[in-house]
């Protein structure tokens, strides 16, 4: 048996609906820190979420599988969106980490998350799981990241890796925006995407 773990990194989100920043923020990743594959995992029920306006939880799945098809190392998988109750991150790392023990997992997230992720569920059962990628978008910003990062290390022992990422303003929030007020999204969605919400009339209102 080889001792080299893999290297997966976990892309969780709500995806609501996936877009390009999501995308390129796996690629990203995976090249910055060698990564093997990404796992896109989306978010069964936010327990921070307004539900609202979020679209059904199956049907955000199938636009992750859309929106990855001909990517041979990217996955998606419905460890929380078959879940009953809330999703939590902690809950589905140790999940992951217990099936796959030769793995080495890393949490890929928008690099303000250091900033707020004390405030998800059990955080210390987050950073015992995994190592986390965060994704600086913003340049200036780079000292208080780094401050941060620091501080959660020495509280939580966490494994943190600071990476740079190209600033791309694109947001669910504004795709959705734009689908109700009739305007285009194509190049900001894979056409796929498009397509599955056009035929399911999402967040046309
Ligand atoms: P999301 O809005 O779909 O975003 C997914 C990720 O993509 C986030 O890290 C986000 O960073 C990043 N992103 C979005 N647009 C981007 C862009 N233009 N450029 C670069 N990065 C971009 O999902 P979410 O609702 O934030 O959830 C993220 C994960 O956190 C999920 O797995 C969720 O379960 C987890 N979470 C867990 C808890 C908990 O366990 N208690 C609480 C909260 C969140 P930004 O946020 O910086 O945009």
């Amino acid at each position: 048996m080889s001792d080299v773990k893999q290297k997966v990194g976990i892309m969780g989100g709500t995806f609501n609906p996936p877009h390009i920043g999501h995308l390129l923020l796996a690629r990203w990743a995976m090249e910055e820190c060698g990564l093997n594959k990404v796992l896109f995992i989306p978010t069964g029920t936010p327990y921070m979420k307004q539900r609202s306006e979020i679209a059904d939880s199956f049907k955000r799945l199938e636009m992750v599988r859309l929106a990855i098809q001909g990517s041979p190392q990217f996955f998606v998988s419905d460890i929380e969106v078959a879940r009953e109750g809330a999703t939590y991150t902690c809950d589905t790392l140790e999940q992951l980490c217990q099936a796959n023990p030769e793995t080495e997992f890393y949490f890929i997230m928008g690099a303000d998350c250091l900033f707020s992720i004390e405030d998800w569920h059990e955080p210390e059962r987050i950073f015992a799981a995994c190592k986390v990628i965060a994704a600086a978008r913003n340049a200036s910003s780079i000292e208080k990241l780094e401050e941060k990062r620091l501080e959660l290390i020495r509280r939580y022992h966490a494994e943190i890796v600071l990476i740079k990422f190209p600033e791309m303003d694109i947001s669910s929030t504004m795709i959705r925006r734009r689908v109700k007020e009739g305007k285009n999204i194509r190049y900001m969605v894979p056409d796929a995407v498009i397509e599955y919400i056009e035929q399911n009339r999402l967040y046309s209102g």
